[in-house]
């Protein structure tokens, strides 16, 4: 089903998930139009189809529907102002995607919006660099990093990133592009109330991947819940 959404432009590809049903929301879309995903793909003639594609050190850029999904699943918590992590940013593709979501262009910084924060997070330094020279590739990538909007930062993602003085810190939402062994505290404990997690996690028997979503209600209550099965690279330890 996936690759009959393909484009030959990056208006194409997001018009044709959109008509196939695997990008729902109007939000989600018009984000995705203003990412060019040639800007994250090494393959740029490949990077209007709707298929993962790898990136180096052992990561790929996930398929645009991925992207999608992950974005429409987090989508409650991505007001505009809101403060987002992308654990295991990669590409940088959808970190950049999850910025327009919370800064919008037509913001101008001004109201509730000015307030917005996305910090893509990697453990290897090269993957981190490469999420940055991608997004200065346009001029609104570049202005969204010169502002101090997006920042993309290298750390173990496992426990999460801290930054910020009391009102500031903490996640409205938390994406995890790497499947995790286990639902990491730490992540928890860093969700504002309310929050949500997006986070592919391994099976109990070791076969397979689910997503998962962890939410943080506004009194601190917290629930999982399973979603679908999923193949991601694992989150792991950086490597030596
Ligand atoms: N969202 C990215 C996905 C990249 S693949 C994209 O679509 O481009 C998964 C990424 O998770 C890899 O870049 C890998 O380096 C990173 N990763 C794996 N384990 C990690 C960890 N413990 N902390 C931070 N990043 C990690």
């Amino acid at each position: 089903m996936a690759w009959r959404c393909s484009g030959s432009s990056n208006k194409e590809l997001v018009d044709n998930l959109f008509r196939g049903g695997l990008i729902t929301s109007s939000r989600v879309r018009d984000a995705m139009m203003k990412v060019d995903r040639a800007h994250y793909c090494p393959e740029p003639s490949y990077a209007y189809e709707d298929s993962p594609q790898s990136i180096g050190h052992a990561a790929t850029i996930s398929a645009p529907h991925m992207h999608a999904s992950a974005a429409e699943s987090l989508l409650p918590y991505l007001k505009p102002g809101a403060r987002v992590l992308d654990i295991g940013s990669g590409s940088g593709y959808l970190t950049a995607v999850l910025a327009e979501l919370v800064y919008p262009q037509e913001a101008d910084g001004k109201g509730e919006a000015g307030k917005a924060r996305v910090v893509g997070l990697e453990h290897i330094k090269a993957l981190r660099d490469m999420g940055e020279r991608n997004m200065m590739k346009s001029e609104r990538g570049k202005s969204l990093l010169g502002e101090g909007k997006v920042s993309f930062v290298v750390g173990d993602g496992r426990k999460g990133w801290s930054e910020g003085e009391d009102e500031e810190k903490g996640w409205d939402a938390i994406h995890v592009g790497a499947a995790a062994v286990e639902l990491h505290q730490e992540l928890v404990d860093q969700l504002r109330s309310p929050g949500r997690i997006f986070i592919p996690v391994e099976d109990p028997d070791g076969y397979g991947q689910h997503i998962w979503t962890v939410d943080k209600d506004a009194k601190g209550l917290v629930t999982k819940k399973k979603l679908f099965g999923v193949r991601y690279v694992p989150l792991t330890d950086a490597p030596k």
